[in-house]
Order: structure tokens, then C-alpha cells, then sequence
């Protein structure tokens, strides 16, 4: 798999994670801009709180974020805005565990592959072309229509690899 095919690697612990937020946030606000789109202070905010790590962080622990900021905030505040940034493609959803994740690249609509540390949640984000390729291959030869496409793969990263007891 080339490079270009990896939206989001692992990054490694004390990388300047500041630039990372500040990125993604400069990216929204500008996309939100070409396409007409709001990014209220609070959707800004929910996006900020989801990219505090590159693990996926759930509903319950964004609203209790929310509510330390002195924000009158409950669950469907919460849902509201992160639905907003999962239809713009800001965040992904992943499913099996009911969390939420910044996209490495919101420009464009993407099915996107996950690799999940089980470890230390860290989350690294694909977008290969390929693998999506062979899976709606092999959907239309079932006669299935996709709606969305997530790949989910769970494991371990190179970094608790290396720390794992032999
Ligand atoms: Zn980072
Ligand atoms: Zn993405
Ligand atoms: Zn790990």
C-alpha cells in the first residue's frame, strides 16, 4: 500500500498533537466556507473535543467536555452536532465502539479503513481505493447496494508492539 493511501498514520506519542487540532480546524473552517456551510462555535468545539487524541472518543464523554466548558449542553446537542460533521465528512463513526474519530482528510467523500489499537485505542485512518473496489465488486455480485463503507480492523500498533510483553 502506497503512502498516499494513509490519511491518518499512528502518531506517536509527544508529536506536536497543537498542530494537528489547529489543522483540522482550519481545514473545516475552510471547507465550511467554500461549501455554505455553518461551523457554529459549538460544531467548531465538538470537532476540537474529538481530535483531543487520535482514539475515538464517545458521545457521553464530548457532552461531559461540553458541560466542564460551563455549556448547557445534553445528548442531542451532542448528536446534532456531531451528525453535522459526520455528514460533512469531518469525523467517522466507528461502530464497533460507538465512538467518534477526526478524518485525516474531509475535502473529499471517502470510504475509509481503520486500523484500531486494542491497546491504546489509537486509530490510524486508509483510504485505498482498491479495497473499496473489491468490496463493492463483490457486493454487485450479490446483488447488495452499499450505503456506507467502514472497515473496521482491530490490533495492535507498532508502538505497543514494541512494548508488549514477548
Ligand atoms: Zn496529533
Ligand atoms: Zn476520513
Ligand atoms: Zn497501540
Amino acid at each position: 500500500m502506497s503512502e498516499k493511501n494513509v490519511l491518518s498514520d499512528f502518531k506517536p506519542d509527544g508529536h506536536n498533537h497543537e498542530a494537528c487540532i489547529d489543522t483540522a480546524l482550519a481545514t473545516a473552517s475552510t471547507v465550511c466556507r467554500e461549501r455554505g456551510l455553518r461551523l457554529t462555535p459549538l460544531r467548531q468545539r465538538v470537532l476540537e473535543l474529538v481530535w483531543q487524541q487520535h482514539m475515538p472518543v464517545g458521545a457521553y464523554d464530548l457532552l461531559d467536555a461540553l458541560r466542564s466548558d460551563g455549556r448547557r449542553a445534553d445528548p442531542p446537542t451532542v448528536y446534532r452536532a456531531l451528525e453535522f460533521l459526520l455528514e460533512n465528512g469531518f469525523v467517522h463513526r466507528i461502530e464497533s465502539l460507538n465512538a467518534y474519530v477526526g478524518c485525516g482528510e474531509p475535502k473529499h467523500a471517502h470510504s475509509a479503513q481503520f486500523l484500531i489499537c486494542g491497546n491504546c485505542n489509537r486509530v490510524a485512518e486508509l483510504e485505498d481505493p482498491a479495497i473499496s473496489q473489491i468490496i463493492s465488486e463483490k457486493a454487485d455480485g450479490l446483488g447488495f447496494r452499499i450505503s456506507q463503507q467502514t472497515i473496521e480492523v482491530t490490533g495492535l500498533c507498532g508502538e505497543c508492539r514494541e512494548h508488549a510483553p514477548a
